[in-house]
């Protein structure tokens, strides 16, 4: 029965017969305190590279040792956590463990009698409840009705009991109680840090981490890193890790409204790559986060490109098709996920439900090529159309990069019209080198030659991007710091 689950009725999963193979061998030590993994004091840890807060579904469990482990996940991960909720919060972030994410948001109203509420500090949480951080009393003299907001409604009765709201209540006024203030809010405000320190370290993670797994050597990271934490210099931070910012045409036209051609938007991106010395890892997270970590200039080993994508929200897996009915069934179970079976039955399910959970979040790298590729050269064959604004498809697509111009300077669209040649162009290119480069033209460092202004321009562009696709727009707004 498991058989037919697994092989027929799992069209998600890759062909068994040909696991994944996503990694190369590496050297069974941890990069953090370098200590060898053995079965007594160095103990593997089941690390998540892309951290489990934004519903990371990379495991790893040869990178880190379980002291290290841990404390990294209280050093950069927890910190982290906190500073990515305005964006987890906005967002059906899976996770396998912890309590859902709520950021802190400002709250700005209409309604003459709720001003109160403009002073006090929110949360949102991942169901667009708006709590507030103390409770609030919102009166209206004309229906005798004050309306209490608390942060939960034990919070609001209690409240109900102090002597400002005896007095009304004396005075013949009713009492609402309520623990979301969502009524209220005109618009919220949530203040995000793209490039505080907290993500920084928790971005770095993500790539030391990727590429120990892809058997980068300790020694050409060491710089990052003491013996027992990442490196926390706000400065060292700030001059390895470049934001991203689309410096090709092709880049410019995938980034404009990229909620609406990508599939699964948001997404989570990983690419590992090195141009002759320089080792980066590129970083997108939410498809909003985006950087270029600059991991190594003395990089001699061999030549370098990994991809790791993944849905970045909540969707349906089926969890039936991984649930063991035998003995044997474990066993296939436990062999197809890597699962140790020194462990009880309970244990081996529950790793290989975590395991297989996460594989149904892994996207092909590839498609994403296709999709920047398909894009470039449907542009390519609008552009030629003797009348090509009769059909609401170009339209939409001259739109977009008519977006592209105004706001990233794309010139695609006016050279395909000036030179009909400039199709081939389009056809021989390398798609591959999308967000990579090539050691000539390497993305990061053109990237790095771009202005703040213009960094800062596309940044919150993305950040407004993500609300539109929320369509949370009219509500929400974030500020930048
Ligand atoms: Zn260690």
């Amino acid at each position: 029965m498991l058989m037919k689950a697994l092989y027929d009725n799992t069209p998600l999963r890759p062909n068994p017969s040909q696991p994944r193979k996503d990694r190369q061998p590496v050297t069974a030590s941890c990069y953090l305190c370098s200590k060898t993994f053995n079965n007594s004091d160095v103990l593997r840890h089941g690390e998540h590279v892309l951290q489990n807060a934004i519903g990371g579904a990379l495991i790893c469990d040869d990178i880190l040792c379980e002291a290290c482990g841990g404390r990294l996940g209280t050093s950069v991960d927890g910190a982290f956590a906190e500073a990515i909720a305005p964006l987890t919060a906005l967002l059906q972030t899976p996770r396998d463990r912890g309590s859902q994410a709520q950021a802190k948001v400002q709250l700005r109203t209409s309604d003459p009698n709720a001003k109160e509420l403009e002073s006090i500090g929110f949360l949102l949480k991942n169901d667009f409840t708006v709590v507030p951080t103390r409770p609030v009393m919102v009166p209206d003299h004309s229906a005798k009705v004050a309306r209490i907001v608390a942060s939960s409604l034990q919070q609001a009765n209690q409240f109900k009991r102090s002597r400002p709201i005896q007095d009304l209540l004396t005075r013949g006024y009713t009492v609402e109680v309520s623990d979301n203030a969502a009524a209220y809010a005109e618009r919220l405000l949530l203040t995000a840090r793209p490039g505080a320190p907290e993500i920084l370290r928790g971005i770095l993670k993500i790539a030391i981490g990727f590429a120990s797994l892809h058997g980068v050597q300790r020694r050409y990271l060491a710089h990052l890193m003491s013996h027992t934490d990442l490196t926390t210099s706000p400065s060292q931070l700030r001059s390895l890790i470049i934001p991203y910012y689309p410096v090709d045409d092709v880049e410019r036209l995938f980034e404009t409204e990229k909620h609406v051609h990508e599939d699964w938007y948001p997404t989570h991106h990983v690419y590992l790559f090195s141009h002759g010395r320089d080792l980066y890892c590129y970083v997108e997270l939410f498809g909003v986060l985006q950087n270029y970590v600059h991991l190594s200039d003395a990089y001699d080993g061999p030549q370098l490109i990994e991809k790791f994508v993944q849905k970045a929200e909540k969707w349906h897996f089926n969890e039936n098709a991984f649930i063991a009915r035998s003995p044997s069934d474990l066993d296939i179970l436990a062999k197809e996920f890597g699962v140790p079976q020194n462990q009880t039955w309970e244990q081996i399910q529950a790793q290989v439900l975590h395991r297989a959970a996460s594989r149904s979040y892994r996207l092909e790298p590839d498609e994403t090529i296709e999709k920047v590729q398909a894009l470039a050269l449907l542009l390519a064959q609008y552009a030629r159309l003797p009348n090509p604004e009769g059909f609401e498809c170009v339209r939409e697509m001259f739109a977009k990069a008519e977006a592209a111009k105004t706001q990233l300077g794309l010139r695609l669209l006016d050279d395909l019209k000036a030179n009909p040649l400039h199709v081939v162009n389009l056809l021989n290119k390398n798609y591959s080198e999308f967000r990579i480069g090539n050691p000539r033209a390497s993305r990061p460092a053109q990237a790095f030659q771009v202005s703040a202004p213009d960094v800062e321009r596309y940044v919150s562009y993305k950040f407004y991007e993500l609300l539109r696709a929320k369509g949370r727009e009219a509500e929400l707004e974030y500020q930048l710091l």
